[in-house]
């Protein structure tokens, strides 16, 4: 099938195109980062870029941690993936030999966590930076970032325009980029969903995507126990009509009892968005090894999680989904979440009028 031209916001100069291309007209020794605790963005994005140059390129993909069970299926990811806190010589010294490092999904080196951050700061070759999050460092040569675009993925796939090589795009890479894109829009239902997406899936699925199976593999591998805590979550599911915000806590206690594992609570939060009338939602997730709460926050129309939690938990994210963590208990956490909501009580109000 012929490519189908598509329209994009460009942030990326004809000149740095060119130059990028001329970079990467020679074999390269290249690392590529996506960000801790990596998403189905992250990783499917990281694959599609390793695919599309591991013919002329010597690639590693090195994720600071581990990634979920449902994307131990995509295509070579066990050969390609190294991971920063287990295989951290490795790491290491592919990060050494490294003439190009690409940071996908995300916008700040701190996004790896402490240890990858110190390694990767010392890197002194080129970086190629392409995010969709809001405000990124200034970190990268070359940084493609577009806050409008529903998942990195996307913007790898209007990187491949940019360098006229969508040809390139194989079955491999259409299915690494279509599960970015199907993760990071909650299956093509999220706002940042727009035809240039859904153009852009139709042309990963005629270059080979298994739609279905792809559905399949993420979403219809649930185990009885993740089930189980989802059952748990949605009993602790609270709602606090007056500001028209729900939340959900899950203990470390009952992340035990059900034998959690990476990615069970995918999505939960997504559930007390649901709720007729809410517009903020919350889960806040206890970690007792790393000794914090970790939260995702999501919201419907104007009010920007993202700058609620850039304000009040040291993270960010997006206007309508972002993260954050504190380092109080987990009721401390909640007493603090309330108190906050009264100040957003106006916008929370005329959240969803726009
Ligand atoms: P999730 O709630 O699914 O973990 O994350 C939602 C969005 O917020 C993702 O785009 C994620 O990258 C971003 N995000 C999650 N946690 C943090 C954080 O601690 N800091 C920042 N800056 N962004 C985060
Ligand atoms: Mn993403």
């Amino acid at each position: 099938m012929k490519h189908i031209k598509v329209v994009y916001l460009p942030t990326m100069t004809n000149t740095e195109i060119s130059e990028i291309k001329d970079l990467l007209s020679t074999p390269q020794n290249i690392v590529i980062i996506p960000h801790r605790n990596p998403d189905g963005d992250a990783i499917g994005s990281s694959l599609a870029l390793y695919h599309f140059l591991k013919y002329s390129h010597n690639v590693t993909i090195v994720s600071p941690n581990d990634y979920p069970d449902f994307l131990k299926w995509m295509p070579s990811e066990k050969n390609a993936i190294r991971l920063f806190d287990k295989q951290n010589s490795q790491s290491k010294k592919a990060l050494e030999n490294a003439s190009i490092v690409f940071l996908l999904d995300f916008n700040a080196l701190h996004r790896l966590g402490k240890d990858m951050e110190k390694t990767v700061e010392k890197f002194e070759g080129t970086f190629i930076m392409i995010d969709h999050h809001q405000q990124p460092d200034a970190i990268a040569k070359y940084t493609y970032s577009d806050t409008s675009i529903c998942s990195t993925c996307q913007m790898v796939y209007h990187f491949f325009e940019k360098l006229n090589a969508v040809d390139k795009v194989d079955a491999d890479i259409a299915t690494c980029l279509y599960t970015g894109i199907m993760t990071d829009t909650g299956s093509f239902r999220f706002p940042s969903t727009t035809s240039t997406t859904h153009r852009i899936i139709a042309d990963l699925i005629d270059k080979g995507a298994n739609n279905a199976e792809i559905h399949n593999n993420i979403y219809d591998t649930n185990s009885y126990s993740r089930l189980q805590l989802l059952g748990r979550a949605l009993s602790n599911l609270k709602v606090e009509t007056e500001y028209r915000t729900a939340y959900i806590t899950l203990s470390q206690a009952e992340l035990d009892e059900f034998n959690f594992q990476k990615g069970d609570t995918e999505g939960v939060v997504n559930y007390a968005l649901s709720l007729d009338g809410v517009v903020f939602a919350a889960i806040f997730i206890e970690d007792v090894e790393q000794k914090i709460i970790k939260m995702s926050l999501r919201s419907k129309g104007s009010f920007s999680v993202n700058q609620f939690a850039r304000n009040h938990f040291n993270g960010g994210g997006h206007d309508n989904a972002a993260g954050g963590r504190s380092e109080t208990s987990l009721d401390e956490t909640i007493e603090n979440f309330l108190s906050l909501l009264p100040t957003y009580k106006a916008e929370l109000a005329s959240s969803d009028e726009d």
